[in-house]
């Protein structure tokens, strides 16, 4: 048996909320953990012609599960695409994501569809890949044999997606779809805002301001979606329902009391929620630009609120790119641009840059990043805890380290995001999946292969 052996003075073990010393046993060939011990066994204990990776005094923490990832391949592979979207990803300590259905041609929608993305992202992936199913109007009989086929789930739209090909349902639509998923062991996620504004209302002059874009998509957009939600889920009871990306703290209320009501309501935030404020966007800086918006200082400080009460379960990045062109930049056109940011590659230094200043511990990160999303998406028996039979996925990490984020730093494919400029703490070394190294900030990637499976 070929043996790899992971070492550190600072490991975030499962049970426990404080870094310790902890040497973790990997089985080479399947890439599973196979013992933890405690404590850092001497040099000379160990077996002979053993791999070591010996992180010294650097933290050792699980990989990152981002549940919320559009990959656009195949179809707008110029937006992103499997091979750059994972090597991004691994680069901030990823080691698992799943694909939305939507951005690709085509979108994820029957089992023939699915087909087509599992076969385009073979042999191009840093990460292991998982991918959600979508519910679209019409594609009710399909939703059965997808879950059949694997998906972690199914995405819909309750306002129009951006894509033609991804139309949003209405309400006959979603009791047709929760009637067949409502004993499926799968679950429904739902882009929550749906459009109250009456037709009637005036045209938006300025085009460039960024409060033009945010009284376009208000708070109350999330607030009636999710009301609808939780109305329509005191109906169908068993099936598991998500809001992604939550951005109002208005719509919480809603939240709560669903919550204390006993439904299976799950609610997922993102980095750029919880890292941006509206106060800070410049007019016509279209890259920061995503749907629902980012809002102001005093919402933003309601989120980290909701998460440390458990009201948010978990953090993840709806890394949605595209290409320069349709992101408007030069005409500054916030209302015209294509609304997604990308963030792969920077989501877990973002968030302790935030959180470190709130007095929030690493082991409470990994909590929303890892542990939390690998429940989400049914991965929780392998993924997200560095614990004896899980997949050794792992991250070297160097809390202290403070980098500027530059263009030439990003991995995705196109060079946009609002991060740019900015300075973080916190920073990847180095990243494994099943025990393999996938990243290195120093050589990068160039002794690594794309390893990763699809799940
Ligand atoms: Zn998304």
């Amino acid at each position: 048996m070929s043996i790899i052996i992971c070492c550190g003075s600072q490991v975030l073990l499962p049970d426990s909320n404080i870094l310790q010393p902890a040497t973790i046993i990997i089985e080479a060939n399947s890439g599973k953990i196979v013992e933890v011990h405690r404590q850092l066994l001497s040099e000379d204990l160990l077996p002979p012609h053993v791999q070591l990776i010996n992180a010294g005094t650097k933290v050792i923490l699980p990989g990152l599960v981002d549940a919320h990832v559009h990959l656009n391949e195949p179809g707008r592979t110029d937006w992103e695409g499997f091979y750059t979207g994972t090597r991004a990803a691994a680069s901030g300590g990823v080691t698992t994501v799943v694909d939305m259905p939507l951005n690709s041609i085509p979108p994820t929608v029957t089992v023939a569809d699915l087909s087509v993305k599992r076969a385009s992202a073979q042999g191009q992936c840093f990460t292991d890949v998982a991918f959600w199913g979508g519910v679209i109007p019409g594609n009710q009989s399909h939703l059965k044999p997808l879950v059949e086929a694997g998906v972690k789930g199914f995405k819909c739209f309750l306002i129009e997606s951006g894509v033609d090909e991804f139309p949003c349902v209405d309400e006959n639509d979603l009791k047709e779809a929760m009637s067949i998923l409502e004993n499926e062991p799968t679950n429904l996620l739902f882009h929550a805002e749906l459009d109250s504004h009456s037709t009637s209302e005036d045209k938006p002059s300025d085009l460039t301001s960024y409060s033009t874009f945010l009284h376009s998509r208000p708070d109350n957009f999330e607030i009636g979606a999710i009301s609808l939600i939780t109305r329509l889920q005191k109906k169908y009871p068993s099936l598991p329902c998500h809001i992604v990306h939550l951005s109002s703290s208005k719509a919480l209320p809603v939240i709560r009391d669903a919550k204390n009501a006993g439904l299976k309501l799950s609610v997922e935030t993102c980095f750029h929620y919880l890292c941006l404020t509206a106060e800070n966007i410049p007019r016509g800086k279209t890259i920061a630009k995503c749907c629902p918006p980012i809002r102001e200082a005093s919402n933003r400080e309601l989120l980290w609120d909701a998460l440390k009460d458990g009201t948010v379960d978990f953090v993840v990045s709806d890394h949605s790119p595209c290409v320069q062109e349709l992101k408007r930049i030069d005409e500054g056109d916030i209302m015209g641009a294509w609304g997604g940011i990308s963030t792969l590659g920077l989501g877990l230094s973002l968030l302790w840059t935030e959180a470190s200043q709130r007095g929030i511990s690493l082991a409470q990160i990994i909590d929303w990043t890892s542990v939390k999303t690998a429940k989400h998406v049914g991965l929780h028996e392998r993924k997200g805890k560095l614990q004896t039979g899980y997949d050794a996925d792992f991250i070297i990490w160097d809390p202290d380290a403070e980098f500027n984020v530059t263009e030439d730093s990003l991995e995705f494919k196109n060079k946009i995001s609002p991060y740019v400029g900015l300075k973080l703490r916190g920073r990847v070394e180095k990243t494994f999946l099943r025990g393999s190294l996938i990243y290195d900030r120093v050589s990068g990637f160039d002794v690594v292969e794309p390893k990763g499976e699809l799940l």
